[in-house]
């Protein structure tokens, strides 16, 4: 069938998926970057390395 894999947020397709916090309240997947937008928004001080390109 080829189900595509998109994000449950910004409907993009998905690389690497990432499930969603529960209490975020997204039902699907999440790509990387939309998950790292959402950590940010959530968790403003921890810091989750989803790029490596910050070294
Ligand atoms: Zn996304």
């Amino acid at each position: 069938m080829g189900k595509k894999e998109t994000c449950a947020v910004c409907s993009g397709k998905i690389d690497l998926h990432y499930n969603p916090m529960e209490e975020w309240g997204i039902d699907g997947m999440m790509c990387g970057d939309c998950y790292s937008k959402r950590v940010s928004e959530h968790y403003p001080g921890e810091h989750i390395r989803v790029n490596k390109d910050l070294d």
